[in-house]
């Protein structure tokens, strides 16, 4: 199953599309952490995404078409993948449709997480991430140690968590991202609405209901 997770920054796409992910036993592909790794590592991906990230604006879509083609023709995504936070405008929602064309997959379901906007700058302002493992915590401080997914990293405030890029990314989402959706419902895609507050089970229980999956 190709499956597409919308929603604004801070929604809990990351963690659903893990669990997700590991229910279906196909790949997560996060745009985000793609980058953050290449940020990271200082490579030419990196240095080209590095500004506009910081200030929370989106990275060029050709970079982010790049990145979709080589994952989505990853044998390891033959039987499908769970894209998180990988469309976020119209262009790319262009670009994807083709590439699972042109690779003879089809996208399955797009699941829009819900939740308004308080709720997700109270989140974001209080999240942490492993370096490492890119996990995101919430009620833990930064400089402790995660030791999750079989590594050890330390836990570090996102640049793009700071206030002023959490209200650029959200600006974002409602002018360029918040398009997508009506996207895909006049281009028939199945696009399911999944309310995103609650806790990470019951989430979970309403994704899995919503894709019929028991
Ligand atoms: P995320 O981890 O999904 O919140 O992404 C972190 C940042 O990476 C975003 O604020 C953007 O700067 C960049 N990014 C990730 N995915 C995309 C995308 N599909 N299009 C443009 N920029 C992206």
């Amino acid at each position: 199953m190709n499956i597409v997770l919308l929603g604004p920054p801070g929604a809990g796409k990351g963690t659903q599309g893990e669990r997700l992910a590991a229910r279906l036993g196909v790949p997560k592909i996060a745009t985000g952490d793609v980058l953050r790794a290449a940020v990271k590592d200082g490579t030419p991906l990196g240095l080209e995404a590095k500004a506009a990230m910081d200030r929370g604006d989106l990275v060029p879509d050709a970079v982010i078409m790049g990145i979709m083609k080589e994952a989505l023709a990853a044998p390891t995504a033959a039987k499908g993948a769970i894209l998180d936070g990988v469309v976020r405008t119209t262009p790319q929602a262009d670009g994807l449709a083709a590439t699972l064309t042109s690779l003879g997959k089809n996208l399955d379901a797009v699941l829009l997480f819900e939740i308004d906007e308080e709720e997700l700058v109270r989140r974001l302002s209080g999240r942490t991430t492993c370096e490492a493992c890119q996990r995101p915590f919430f009620g833990r401080q930064p400089g402790e140690t995660c030791t999750e997914g079989g590594m050890t990293g330390t836990l570090v405030r996102r640049k793009d968590d700071e206030p002023d890029a959490i209200r650029k990314r959200m600006q974002v989402y409602r002018d360029q991202t918040s398009p997508v959706i009506d996207w895909y419902s006049t281009h028939g895609a199945k696009l399911v609405r999944i309310d995103a507050i609650g806790s990470l089970d019951e989430v979970e229980a309403r994704m899995l209901g919503a894709l019929g999956i028991s």
